[in-house]
């Protein structure tokens, strides 16, 4: 793991960068990428606490193990696939890409092929005619394994058969091939019909020295590479000495919770997808974890219950979606006082919002604009205001650490460490 210390690289340019718009930096020399991301989270973060240099990668291409290709019907041109334009529905044909997993991308442009040769119809979006939607691609990092789903207007899928073993056969190294069935006009990907027709229906990967499952559906970190940095960073923060009970909250498959797990007493998770908590489950029995449990349920409602419910929790890992946490859900961490809380985010001004939430100055602020009070007013309310901040448990920020798991993007995601003030 090298720090800062990256050789300048200079990336290839894109052709379809421009109306892809996925890689804000394509054309910036990494050193620089990660000297532009660092100054964003100093800026951002910086009044919380101190802000350590970001973790870059040493091999910042083809990171990204999932990959989505769209496809469609061009007249002169046949079957396309590639990308949506941004903020479009126009579809743009990609032959590769500087980030995706190559082999993800070779097999994208094998089905590509074999949809011509089969004489499968694209889906039509306007019409809701067509079969063939999407191809997601996800690749096993560390075991090989890869996945194929094949998003599919209909669940009448004629030479399935034949389709499978040619593609197979181009690609051996796939480990299963899974149709998922989205009828609808809409946005979304995958619909909520699953066939698998090839394989087991899910692929594995291993993290941390432990084995997980994933299926289709659930959330999973592009960049294994820095997932692993990342997650042995979080769990250093967490200080655990084999006796806490520890909350893994956002958990998706159990991913660090299970890498938690083995140094902490007990190890409670809850995320809101389903299929992604029956992994976590799984994921437990197969690392013969037997201290760890996963709910389904909304991280701040099961937060609130454990507050209500007056539970002993010793240590907090929160890595919600983009948009951050609520407040219901940090309410409840107030409540329960963790000496310790681990937030990860892949949103660094979400991230802001939260930290100043937890070091209690949102209270302060409402009490801020009150208007015009006398002098021995002032001092009343600055008293009564002081109490109140002493009363309530507040959070300090002591570490913060930037991990590029985004190189290219302007993504960026870093992990926190807050601890109870007093303790
Ligand atoms: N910690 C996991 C997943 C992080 S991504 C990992 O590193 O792999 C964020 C996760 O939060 C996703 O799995 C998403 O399904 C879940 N999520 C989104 N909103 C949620 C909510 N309100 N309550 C619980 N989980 C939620």
């Amino acid at each position: 793991m090298t720090e800062y210390k990256h050789k300048d690289r200079k990336p290839s340019r894109c052709e379809v960068s421009k109306k892809c718009g996925g890689c804000q930096y394509i054309d910036v020399p990494y050193d620089e990428q990660l000297v532009k991301k660092q100054r964003q989270v100093e800026r951002l973060l910086k009044g919380f606490g101190k802000v350590r240099p970001i973790i870059g990668m040493d091999q910042p291409l083809h990171y990204r193990n999932k990959v989505h290709a769209v496809f469609d019907f061009r007249k002169g041109r046949g079957i396309i696939s590639g990308i949506y334009q941004e903020r479009t529905h126009n579809v743009i044909p990609v032959e590769g890409c500087l980030l995706e997993d190559e082999k993800a991308d070779q097999i994208i442009l094998s089905i590509r092929s074999l949809a011509k040769s089969f004489k499968i119809k694209t889906y039509d979006e306007d019409t809701g005619y067509g079969l063939l939607r999407h191809v997601l691609v996800r690749v096993g990092h560390a075991t090989g394994q890869i996945m194929v789903v094949l998003v599919l207007g209909s669940s009448i899928f004629p030479s399935k058969k034949n389709f499978v073993s040619e593609l197979c056969k181009l690609h051996p190294e796939i480990t299963t091939i899974v149709v998922n069935v989205n009828n609808r006009r809409t946005s979304m990907v995958l619909g909520d019909k699953e066939q698998v027709i090839y394989g087991k229906g899910y692929i594995e990967d291993i993290l941390c020295g432990r084995t997980f499952k994933i299926s289709p559906k659930s959330f999973y970190q592009v960049n294994a590479v820095q997932t692993e940095i990342l997650y042995q960073k979080a769990v250093e923060y967490a200080r655990l000495s084999g006796k806490e009970t520890v909350v893994d909250a956002y958990c998706g498959i159990g991913t660090i919770a299970l890498t938690a797990a083995g140094q902490a007493g007990k190890v409670i998770g809850v995320e809101l997808n389903r299929d992604a908590v029956r992994d976590a489950v799984a994921n437990a029995r197969v690392n013969q974890v037997k201290n760890a449990d996963f709910y389904q349920n909304d991280a701040g409602r099961f937060m609130r219950q454990l507050a209500e419910a007056q539970e002993k929790v010793d240590v907090v890992f929160m890595d919600p979606p983009r948009s951050g946490s609520t407040e219901e859900f940090m309410d409840a961490l107030l409540c329960l006082r963790p000496a310790r809380v681990v937030y990860i985010s892949c949103n660094p001004e979400t991230l802001a919002r939260d930290l100043q939430y937890l070091n209690g100055n949102k209270q302060q602020e409402k009490r801020g604009v009150k208007g015009r009070i006398n002098g021995e007013e002032r001092r009343e309310s600055q008293r009564n205001l002081k109490e109140k901040r002493e009363n309530r448990i507040l959070y300090r920020v002591e570490e913060i650490t930037p991990v590029d798991m985004f190189p290219f993007t302007d993504n960026i995601e870093a992990v926190c460490l807050l601890r109870r003030n007093n303790c």
